[in-house]
């Protein structure tokens, strides 16, 4: 099966436009890429041959040329899914990202990365073929995870033993037939605030997940910033203090051993036990 994507810069910078903001016409396409008129039209001619882009109608007249209006194709559909907190989570959406449908399972990761990646393939090929779909146009991947996003690879993850250098997103790209992207999951959480969340008036803001591992993403000048090996926002195991608590990575005094869940847990059942709140002491 073919690979579809965007093959170049301006491809990608044309689709997120479509995704992010909604139907736009080529004059104010052509103005907000500053792409020459021609090289616009080429672009956007190869994107409708692929059926990821098309044409929604007229545009609104601005007393000049007349123009088109231009959308993400309808057929375009992409998978998500999200490994975490004992969950496994898959959904499907539209091009502009609008939720469709999802599948939601509890998932132990110690199983290893070939039982859950395995799963993974058969929950979005069930919802694939409930939604009369051939093929998926791109598939999301958050794992609570270090990923070297360049290979497509979790990187010696604490929270997912077993899983170091695992080829996710090749397998899951040779199994669904599609182009797969693997993230972090509070990075692919800053993005989603990004698109649609209360980051979207932001070109610069720091998200930060907290749970059983605690992690960030940060976006800056519009666009996530990883660093230069994909380890920008890494905070869960920078450590504070050297006599603080004991980590489950093994070091102590690590933040996620002050603010994870677990160790919310700890000082919730210490501050019961001692008096210090007789609302936690009666739970
Ligand atoms: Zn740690």
């Amino acid at each position: 099966m073919p690979m579809v994507g965007p093959e170049t810069v301006d491809q990608a910078r044309l689709l997120r436009l479509l995704r992010d903001d909604g139907p736009r016409s080529r004059v104010e396409l052509v103005d907000v890429l500053g792409l020459p008129r021609a090289r616009f039209a080429a672009e956007a001619d190869r994107l409708t041959e692929l059926g990821l882009v098309e044409i929604a109608g007229p545009a609104a007249s601005r007393g000049g040329r007349r123009s088109s209006l231009l959308r993400v194709g309808a057929q375009v559909r992409f998978g998500a899914v999200l490994v975490g907190d004992g969950r496994l989570r898959v959904a499907l959406t539209d091009g502009e990202l609008n939720l469709l449908t999802r599948h939601d399972e509890p998932v132990d990761v110690r199983l290893g990365p070939e039982a859950v990646v395995g799963r993974t393939v058969e929950l979005l090929g069930k919802l694939r073929a409930e939604a009369g779909l051939a093929r998926l146009t791109g598939v999301g991947v958050a794992l609570p995870a270090p990923v070297a996003v360049r290979d497509g690879t979790p990187v010696s993850p604490p929270a997912l033993p077993g899983w170091h250098h695992f080829p996710v997103r090749d397998t899951l790209a040779a199994e669904l037939g599609c182009p797969v992207h693997v993230d972090n999951d509070a990075n692919a959480m800053a993005l989603g605030e990004r698109h649609a969340g209360t980051g979207r008036p932001f070109d610069d803001f720091l998200y930060v997940k907290l749970g059983d591992a605690v992690g960030c993403g940060l976006v800056l000048g519009g666009a996530l910033y990883r660093g230069a090996a994909s380890g920008a926002g890494d905070i869960g195991h920078l450590q504070l203090t050297e006599d603080g608590p004991l980590c489950g990575c093994g070091n102590t005094g690590c933040v996620e051993a002050y603010c994870g869940d677990a160790a919310l847990v700890r000082d919730a059942v210490a501050a019961g036990r001692a008096g210090r709140s007789t609302a936690l002491a009666d739970r």
